[in-house]
């Protein structure tokens, strides 16, 4: 028997909706590439969304569709995070940090027809676009007052505001099964090249209340929420539909985030719950503490993406009286998996068991479920101090990746379920916290992006003087990450760091450099021939990067 409720699909445009129509007042305030403060509300930005959606069919997106972004945080991208999902196509948000080569191969891989862009990656543009198959339209997120003569160079190029300002905001959102596509980001943090993750209408929605939730996230209309995750980082980690959901203001910082910018617009719009990555913090705390300054109306900031290290949990709580969530989560979570909130025995706990628990990446948020295997898929009981790999699953968890790309990357357990292994090693206490203890997979996360180390071995492994090479994390105070290249040379073959790193050069990002080079007789095989990284990685753990 079924029951008897209403059937109606989570839809992406029903949290615009609700956030029109209930909280159609609240503010979005954005720091934009113009240069100056933009302020609107909900209701203003939800009709620029219906004439973004008319303005989109204009231009022959069809249901579908993929139409890319290359932007920051602000009020426009929030728009197309609407617009393009709550009319039927698919918003593929580019990271701009990836080097061009990368940005053609997603960008073609993905299909997109149109790619909408802020000014400051106009530069990256033009290097891709006469490469790109696929994009038909380049949007320029801008004025025509405020675009530059050399956008003349982008072919077919149209403007933002030009496209809102052709259209009225009459526009129904069309209603369909919940789960179609809506959303799709690459991720880099796996082997090979990177890999598309489809989010749907329901898995986001259901993301989103999960997210809003006070052992979550906990953001309510009362609250002032400044996303610096970034908008191209897993939907900035949920904040956008979160805002809508809830009702709360948002800040969006653009592209100012040092931590002078980002403190001004904390204090002149009373931010009260932000979110990004460890590195961020450091140049705000580092600001912060430089100047003596305080924080009036922060309460709290999610820090994730790579682990919080403890000192930066008491430099916030003992320092500026701001509480540090820490929490976990993937591209292929939507991002969301655990968030690391108190149980009420913590309540009594003394502070430095409470700063031992928030140093932990969390427990699971309902709607995740998680467990830890030995090496033989066997669930480690929770309390186990064996660490073992982490496994998930849930509504916001990804089946597969776009296209199919490396086949099934699900394991069966033995009741038939399937769960996507992490590639995070873990241990998971009596509590259900769980903590990242080591890594299987082979990647570097440097301030939150990850760096290709199978990339750097192959560019090193081009060189004539070089036999072998492996590329492996080394720790970072600032970046937590950077990469150390480790090489054996051919006999009797000479090459200096200098001329090796040099070789990369134009191949890659530079930011992709490796930090050091070291030279070594021999890198340690396993019987099939492979490298094994993880003896190198135990041979290098605590070496210290030459700083620059
Ligand atoms: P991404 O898909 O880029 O969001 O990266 C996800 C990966 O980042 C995870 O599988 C972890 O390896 C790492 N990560 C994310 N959050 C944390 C955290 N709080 N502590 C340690 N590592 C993290």
């Amino acid at each position: 028997m079924n029951g008897q409720m209403m059937q109606l699909p989570l839809l992406i445009s029903s949290l615009l909706m609700h956030a029109e129509r209930h909280h159609g007042e609240q503010e979005i305030v954005s720091r934009r590439v113009e240069g100056d403060i933009h302020r609107c509300t909900y209701r203003e930005m939800a009709a620029r969304a219906r004439r973004m959606a008319n303005a989109l069919a204009r231009l022959g997106v069809s249901a579908g569709g993929r139409v890319a972004t290359l932007a920051w945080n602000g009020y426009r991208h929030m728009e197309l995070y609407y617009a393009v999902s709550g009319s039927g196509a698919v918003l593929h948000t580019l990271n701009p940090r990836l080097h061009p080569d990368q940005l053609v191969y997603i960008a073609d891989h993905a299909e997109d027809g149109v790619l909408f862009f802020d000014l400051t990656f106009l530069p990256l543009v033009a290097a891709v676009a006469p490469r790109t198959r696929s994009v038909r339209h380049w949007v320029a997120m801008t004025d025509r007052a405020h675009l530059p003569a050399d956008a003349a160079k982008i072919p077919n190029l149209l403007v933002y505001e030009d496209l809102v300002d052709a259209e009225n905001d009459r526009f129904t959102w069309p209603e369909f099964d919940e789960n179609t596509a809506s959303s799709l980001c690459y991720t880099s943090g796996t082997t090979g090249n990177p890999k598309g993750v489809l989010y749907s209408h329901r898995s986001t929605v259901l993301h989103s209340y999960a997210a809003a939730l006070p052992d979550a996230l906990n953001c309510s209309a009362t609250d002032v929420i400044l996303p610096v995750v970034p908008m191209f980082h897993v939907n900035a980690w949920g904040l956008p539909y979160v805002g809508c959901l809830t009702g709360a203001k948002l800040v969006y910082p653009g592209a100012g985030l040092d931590g002078k910018s980002l403190y001004e617009l904390f204090e002149s719009e009373k931010v009260t719950v932000s979110a990004g990555v460890p590195t961020v913090w450091q140049g705000l705390l580092a600001y912060v503490d430089a100047n003596q300054l305080r924080f009036s109306t922060m309460k709290r900031t999610v820090i994730g993406g790579s682990a919080c290290p403890p000192a930066m949990l008491r430099a916030f709580g003992e320092r500026h009286g701001v509480h540090v969530l820490h929490a976990w989560g993937m591209t292929e979570m939507s991002p969301l998996g655990t968030a690391c909130t108190f149980k009420p025995k913590h309540l009594a706990a003394s502070e430095e068991e409470r700063y031992a628990v928030m140093a932990k990446q969390g427990r699971a948020i309902y709607g995740v479920d998680m467990k830890a295997v030995d090496a033989a898929g066997n669930e480690l009981a929770f309390g186990s101090p064996e660490q073992g790999e982490l496994l998930v699953r849930g509504p916001w968890v990804l089946e597969h990746y776009f296209k199919d790309e490396g086949g099934n990357p699900l394991v069966k357990d033995a009741a038939g379920h399937d769960w996507f292994p992490t590639g995070d090693v873990v241990t998971i206490d009596a509590d259900g916290y769980m903590q990242i203890t080591d890594r299987s997979k082979d990647v570097i996360k440097s301030g939150g992006e990850w760096i290709g180390s199978i990339d750097l071995e192959n560019i090193a492994m081009a060189h004539p003087a070089v036999a072998m090479a492996a590329c492996i994390a080394a720790p970072h105070p600032k970046w937590d990450e950077r990469p150390l290249l480790v090489v054996m040379k051919k006999p009797g073959a000479e090459l200096g760091k200098e001329e090796l790193l040099a070789f990369y050069e134009g191949k890659i990002a530079k930011w992709w450099t490796p930090d050091d080079v070291v030279f070594v007789d021999a890198i340690p095989l396993g019987a099939t021939g492979k490298m094994q990284k993880n003896k190198l990685r135990e041979l290098f753990k605590g070496y210290v990067l030459p700083t620059a």
